[in-house]
């Protein structure tokens, strides 16, 4: 049996030889005790790429969105996102749990909406209105197939928020790859916001780990709640080790896993059965069945031919490409997935 092409995620790949090696040799300390200089080189090189002041090294993105949720609000405050945010879809309900938040999700296209549509939803200031404190973008957007903000347009919405006192948080996930499709500089994107989170155990190929990044004062707030959420760690150089080798790295070659989802996206045009593809701007690609009663089976039958994916609705499907997919693999997943008869 030949190994499945394994398009879930770009969660899936595992850390490469080198990075492995710079992971063996990494000079670690307890972290709690601010004894580690790898996790200190990390964060302050992830804050630097974006010109900010510090970081905060922690488990998962998840994480750092939660704590940059709970950084920037009081209870029963107002979160502003889209209304496909995986703050609002993926984390498990933490809004409320961690930062008894109330939402507000807007009416974007694949995750990008306008300045009108966020200062429309900002509430006055009445005592029946929850307070809007927290603006939450998301660059490059998941649900909505890997699309990218404009340049522009985050500046409109993030400059309406400065100018309306509201915070402003990006779950940067796969942020580096939104740079690569725009072309931006990180430190102009940086200007847009109060805090980032990173994921580097996305595109990136580290095996763990988050960076939330922002002032030094917010920083050290943000690591008080760290603790709280149970996500400090100790000799955690070890991972941050992996995540500077990423940052090093893996960041100049993710244009090429763009250009494969391209041409998966390619592929699935040629078939009798795929619809609604979300054009891929970057490693995600979203598509549907034109056969809505062939949801149910369709997973299986793309395992049954040696294609891995995951769904993302009822008969929406989605493919990621990443590091450790082969241009060899992308040429056999295309053949297979135009071979299909459904
Ligand atoms: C993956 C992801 C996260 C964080 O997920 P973890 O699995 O907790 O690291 C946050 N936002 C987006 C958009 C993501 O895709």
């Amino acid at each position: 049996m030949i190994q499945p092409i394994d398009f879930r995620s770009d969660t899936i790949t595992r850390p490469t030889k080198t990075m492995l090696e710079a992971m063996f040799s990494a000079e670690v300390g307890d972290d709690v005790f601010n004894e580690d200089p790898t996790v200190q080189k990390l964060e302050k090189k992830a804050a630097a790429i974006f010109g900010k002041e510090a970081g905060l090294f922690c488990p998962s993105g998840t994480m750092t969105n939660q704590i940059a949720i709970k950084l920037h609000t009081q209870p029963a405050d107002e979160v502003i996102c889209d209304k496909l945010s995986h703050i609002y879809h993926y984390e498990g309900g933490g809004i409320a749990f961690n930062s008894a938040a109330s939402v507000r999700l807007l009416d974007g296209i694949n995750g990008v909406f306008t300045k009108d549509q966020f200062i429309a939803s900002i509430n006055p200031d009445d005592i029946h209105h929850p307070i809007s404190r927290l603006l939450v973008l998301e660059n490059t957007c998941n649900k909505g197939g890997g699309t990218v903000w404009p340049d522009e347009m985050m500046k409109d919405v993030c400059d309406a928020a400065l100018e309306a006192g509201i915070k402003r948080h990006l779950d940067g996930a796969r942020v580096f790859n939104a740079l690569t499709y725009t072309a931006t500089k990180p430190e102009q994107l940086g200007k847009n916001f109060d805090t980032i989170s990173i994921c580097l155990s996305k595109g990136l190929g580290a095996p763990v780990g988050s960076v939330l990044i922002g002032s030094a004062n917010d920083m050290k707030k943000a690591k008080r709640i760290r603790k709280l959420l149970g996500g400090a760690m100790r000799q955690s150089g070890y991972l941050a080790a992996a995540g500077i080798y990423a940052l090093d790295n893996h960041i100049e070659r993710l244009n090429h896993d763009h250009q494969n989802a391209q041409l998966l996206a390619q592929a699935l045009k040629e078939t009798s059965w795929a619809c609604d593809i979300i054009e891929p701007q970057t490693n995600i690609l979203i598509f549907s069945l034109k056969d809505r009663s062939k949801g149910k089976d369709f997973l299986t039958i793309l395992k049954n031919h040696g294609i891995l994916a995951v769904s993302f609705g009822p008969y929406t499907f989605r493919l990621v490409t990443h590091l450790d997919i082969s241009d060899e693999q992308i040429a056999q997943a295309c053949k297979i997935l135009k071979n299909i008869v459904i």
